[in-house]
């Protein structure tokens, strides 16, 4: 038996919007299935506005840009988060730092955050890592004491919550992906949240993610025809993307209680593990409600964790590590960063294991995965 990593979690409804998107001629952006999967997020999530866009990474790079963003702004991030947040910063000319990370969640450290502030800090970027919440109320409070904006990395925290609100709709910006490794997935694609009842930034956001043009009001036929009225790019989905997306949503808790399934099992059997030392848990605090994107141990060592990588490899389960930290990455470095400026980011990413976790995996293939862990970590 094989187990991967990931697998997308694709039924016959997915082909039947893309097909019924086919027949309608609907297949540019901002069509009858962006339509109907913008007013699904915005009426589940309790979101003020959702913007469809063609990446996690966009959405993250329209609200930097809405968050105006320039030279000598610095933005506070963790290091331990995909390229993509740090970039969207970058290409606003502006500069990313590198804030710690908690050992328990690997969400930013609130205390090394609210060190790092400058009086050119102008704004944060949390990031919800495995779906797991940062500790949203104090980072909100440090935002408003310092005037900070908050651009939430949601990317991996579509469909959780922090004391009963959802990810990405508690900063002034929320940014989701419909990565194909993302729990629920159209394979390429994302939204920006806006939660500031700002109707000239709203307008604005519209403007820039459809080539500088109103083509948003057009189609909404507040206007006749729609013109260039300032700069923009081309951020809308393709709407048959955005059929697949609307069948994943529709089978969003469904998608969920099976990961949620696995992550129990996983965490079942791993307790004896963590109760001899040999490794810790991941934590979900008390004010969230997860998703179960992710389930990662860690282990004390990166040679023991590299061990169990391969050991796990040969018998054919893909276990992972994951993000190598942006700090201590060629690009950190170039930026001024050493390895030991950020030692529990560093350590953790050293540690970190995942186990596949997919809503398809069937009690087989997790028995499976179960079996090949305890030879290897009943063996350490
Ligand atoms: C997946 C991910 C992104 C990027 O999303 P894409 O849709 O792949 O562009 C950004 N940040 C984090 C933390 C992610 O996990």
């Amino acid at each position: 038996m094989n187990i991967p990593s990931f697998k997308p979690y694709l039924s016959e409804k997915e082909k039947k919007y893309v097909i019924d998107a086919m027949e309608r001629s609907q297949i540019s952006g901002d069509g009858y299935y962006t339509e109907r999967v913008t007013a699904f997020i915005e009426n589940s999530f309790k979101a003020h506005k959702a913007l469809m866009m063609t990446s996690g990474t966009h959405a993250l790079e329209l609200a930097a840009i809405l968050a105006n963003l320039g030279p000598d702004d610095e933005v506070i991030m963790p290091s331990f988060t995909f390229s993509s947040t740090a970039n969207a910063v970058l290409l606003r000319g502006a500069k990313p730092v590198f804030a710690e990370v908690e050992a328990n969640t690997l969400n930013i450290d609130p205390a090394d955050l609210e060190r790092k502030i400058t009086t050119k800090t102008k704004a944060m970027i949390p990031v919800h890592y495995a779906g797991v919440a940062c500790d949203m109320d104090r980072l909100m409070a440090i935002a408003s004491n310092h005037h900070l904006q908050v651009i939430e990395d949601a990317a991996q925290g579509v469909n959780a919550k922090y004391r009963g609100r959802n990810l990405g709709t508690i900063g002034d910006f929320g940014c989701y992906s419909f990565h194909g490794t993302k729990n629920y997935t159209c394979g390429e694609g994302g939204a920006l949240l806006i939660n500031q009842k700002n109707t000239q930034l709203i307008e604005k956001a519209e403007i820039i993610r459809q080539k500088g043009t109103n083509r948003c009001q057009f189609l909404r036929g507040d206007v006749h025809n729609y013109n260039w009225l300032d700069w923009g790019s081309s951020y809308s989905p393709s709407d048959m993307l955005m059929a697949v997306l609307l069948a994943q949503l529709e089978a969003m808790q469904e998608i969920t209680e099976k990961r949620k399934a696995v992550y129990a099992a996983y965490r079942h059997a791993f307790e004896p593990y963590e109760k001899q030392g040999i490794l810790r848990m991941m934590e979900i605090s008390s004010e969230c409600d997860a998703n179960y994107h992710i389930f990662w141990v860690m282990f004390n060592s990166q040679a023991i964790r590299d061990f169990v990588l391969a050991e796990l490899k040969s018998r054919g389960v893909a276990a992972s590590f994951h993000f190598l930290p942006l700090h201590s990455s060629p690009m950190g470095r170039k930026m001024g960063y050493k390895p030991s400026d950020l030692p529990i980011t560093e350590k953790s990413a050293q540690g970190l294991l995942r186990l596949p976790l997919y809503a398809g995996m069937t009690e087989d293939e997790y028995h499976f995965v179960l079996k090949a862990a305890e030879a290897v970590i009943g063996g350490l």
